[in-house]
């Protein structure tokens, strides 16, 4: 099977993006964007993980997106911009909640996707457990109260 690269913006991640078995990126300014603590906690544990690869793009493709934007006059930020030319220079799709990125992608032949016509499964929460005993906990918590064992947390997810 063939896996196929995406690139994802921070709308992706703020929209409750979940990697499943395709190949996946960002940029590194996404990282900043990503505000609130549970998308955030969520983006560091999937680049630890390397579920999510960070990668830069070369300047060449970065002004082949800039001179688009300026030609289709969306209001694109840097990191979106860079998005773009990630995922130009990747022959990747985008995983994208903003109408922007997702014009400007359509101008330049880059497919793209929103979340929700992924149809991909979605993280509602965090998940603490004992490696020991297994038992689960509802809040993060270091050591089992049972057992003594050290706390691991994962992934909640439920289909749309
Ligand atoms: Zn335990």
């Amino acid at each position: 099977m063939k896996l196929v690269k995406y690139v994802l913006d921070s709308s992706a991640f703020i929209g409750g993006f979940l990697p499943e078995e395709d190949e996946y990126f960002t940029v590194h300014e996404v990282i900043d964007e990503v505000g609130d603590d549970i998308s955030k906690e969520r983006l560091s544990y999937f680049l630890n993980s390397e579920k999510i690869k960070i990668k830069d793009p070369k300047q060449e493709n970065i002004d082949k997106v800039v001179k688009k934007t300026m030609e289709s006059g969306d209001n694109l930020s840097l990191t979106d911009i860079k998005i773009i030319a990630l995922s130009l220079e990747l022959d990747s799709s985008i995983i994208s909640e903003d109408y922007g990125i997702q014009n400007v992608s359509s101008m330049l032949n880059i497919r793209f996707k929103s979340i929700r016509e992924l149809g991909i499964k979605k993280i509602i929460w965090w998940e603490y457990y004992c490696m020991g005993c297994k038992k689960k906990y509802s809040k993060d918590k270091k050591i089992c109260g049972d057992c003594g064992n050290i706390i691991k947390r994962r992934p909640i997810t439920n289909k749309y």
